[in-house]
């Protein structure tokens, strides 16, 4: 399948990781929007938030178990934010699942 994010966890495109484990991969956005911002991708390719089924929901809750790991190890202490675009108009570009994290900067709420 041609998709950019299955070819970053298949290695087949070069990230910048910050963890990986069987069922996913963390790895910095190249055009990070704060400090810290990275992305979290299951390996399985789901085409975003409104593909999430009873048969491939846990991945969300592992992933979220990620999340709050990576918060502790690299000093998210302050506030981070978790953000998943789906479709045109909400500015999903890359159609396979994955969570924005965000950290180090103050973020406006709500966004634009
Ligand atoms: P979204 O626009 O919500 O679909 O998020 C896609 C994100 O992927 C954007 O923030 C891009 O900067 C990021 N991105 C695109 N290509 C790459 C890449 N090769 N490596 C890391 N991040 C990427
Ligand atoms: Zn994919």
């Amino acid at each position: 399948m041609d998709c950019l994010f299955c070819k970053i966890a298949a290695g087949e495109i070069p990230s910048k990781k910050v963890y990986e484990d069987d069922l996913v991969l963390a790895f910095y956005d190249i055009e990070p929007q704060a400090p810290i911002h990275f992305l979290v991708i299951p390996k399985e390719h789901i085409s975003g938030a409104d593909a999430i089924t009873p048969e491939n929901s846990r991945i969300v809750s592992h992933i979220y178990e990620v999340i709050a790991k990576l918060s502790r190890e690299l000093d998210m202490k302050d506030g981070f934010r978790v953000v998943t675009n789906c479709g045109e108009k909400a500015g999903q570009s890359v159609p396979h699942l994955h969570f924005h994290v965000l950290a180090g900067r103050s973020l406006a709420w709500p966004p634009g």
